[in-house]
């Protein structure tokens, strides 16, 4: 397995259509991008040679231009809950994180999309750390193969990952190329053959990617709408400041037409003691997403160092939680899970070599309200 940068082509850079379209021009059938995906993302396994099934000659000049190329674990950390966080070095040398969460019906990993996250959302860990850059087909597909590899190292045993969210590091929908790629792969029999209601997309609310994304992939998705009004949006998710709630509301509309994986959107909302959390803002909540067919997950807030927010306590969100219910919505409470490895939400940093002035706004805005 190599790590370091070359200057071949990453074999887990490609879906099976640009897999399909690679041998092609090298004159390949294209049953061999079948069995070359199985190899990969199936069997697991990084070496040419190793596939037994394709030709010799076939896998050497294979080897001359391409490779298979994974990120480097840094650290694979368990936390008592069952819950298990990878640190992955990239051959950049910037380090993501990645999460599995055992539950007693499914198992789900928490998958990163970028280095650090462009936007600026202010009870967010991830946000501090700046952003560097897009993650790869491979950065990204191999978060979920190093974990398949780890948990379950044999293809015909009992599924371990189920579920897949894109609620890592990062706003998949600002790398949508490449998250659209890789979770074609998760979807693929070929490959990881998970549910399309089972892979979900989490985003802030980059509108005209949600609608690009509904036109090219089938699959969950989840919203991070965390206020009930555009005052407070504004400041808790200030790309709302650009994409506001009401339109934010009419792209999840037609989000929602049409396709299986669809029945609902999730709508994220986090827990802030005396910010978002009151009886009105319940209301208010219930006013706004009127007539969407929404699942509202409570997200208790996870503190990090030197963030503003607290946590709400347990009987707000209790009452917050049968405020909705009461009004006939699907509510679940999110449980806070590994934050004794800083793996809950919220808490993934990596090592961001930082290239926007993100520390420096959030150095900022600690003087400014200290
Ligand atoms: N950028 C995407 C993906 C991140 S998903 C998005 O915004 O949806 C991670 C989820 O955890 C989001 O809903 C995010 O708003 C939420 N989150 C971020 N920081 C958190 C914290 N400190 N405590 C609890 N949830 C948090």
């Amino acid at each position: 397995m190599s790590h370091a940068g070359t200057d071949k082509i990453n074999l887990l850079d490609m879906s099976t259509d640009k897999m399909k379209a690679f041998l092609q021009q090298r004159g390949e059938k294209p049953f061999r991008a079948t069995q070359l995906i199985k190899w990969l993302h199936q069997y697991l396994v990084d070496d040419l040679d190793q596939m037994t099934n394709i030709s010799k000659a076939m896998r050497a000049s294979l080897a001359e231009i391409a490779e298979i190329r994974l990120p480097e674990v840094v650290l694979d950390k368990a936390s008592a809950d069952g819950t298990h966080k990878w640190v992955l070095r990239l051959a950049d040398g910037n380090c993501i994180e990645t999460v599995y969460i055992p539950e007693a019906d499914r198992g789900t990993l928490c998958v990163s999309s970028q280095v650090g996250c462009a936007l600026a959302c202010t009870f967010c860990s991830t946000a501090r750390q700046g952003f560097n850059r897009n993650l790869t087909v491979s950065e990204i597909i191999g978060q979920l193969w190093i974990a398949r590899k780890t948990l379950q190292p044999d293809p015909n045993a009992n599924r371990v990952i189920s579920n897949v969210v894109m609620m890592g590091m990062g706003e998949p929908l600002l790398n949508l190329d490449n998250v659209i790629d890789a979770m074609s792969l998760m979807l693929d029999d070929n490959a990881y053959g998970l549910s399309k209601r089972r892979v979900t997309l989490s985003t802030s609310g980059i509108i005209p990617a949600m609608d690009r994304l509904r036109e090219r992939i089938d699959v969950s998705l989840a919203v991070s709408l965390h206020g009930s009004n555009d005052a407070l949006r504004d400041v808790l998710v200030p790309i709302n400041q650009k994409y506001p709630i009401k339109e934010l509301i009419a792209a999840c509309h037609r989000f929602l037409e049409g396709k299986a994986a669809r029945e609902h959107i999730t709508m994220e909302y986090v827990m802030l003691d005396g910010v978002n959390d009151s009886d009105e803002h319940a209301h208010e909540l219930i006013h706004v997403l009127k007539g969407l067919s929404v699942k509202v997950n409570l997200i208790p807030f996870n503190p990090f160092p030197e963030t503003l927010y607290k946590r709400s306590s347990n009987n707000r969100i209790h009452r917050f939680y049968e405020i909705l219910a009461n009004a006939g919505m699907i509510v679940t409470t999110r449980k806070t899970r590994g934050d004794d490895i800083d793996a809950a939400c919220g808490q993934l940093a990596g090592e961001v070599q930082d290239r926007s002035r993100r520390k420096i706004h959030f150095a900022r805005l600690e003087q400014e309200t200290a």
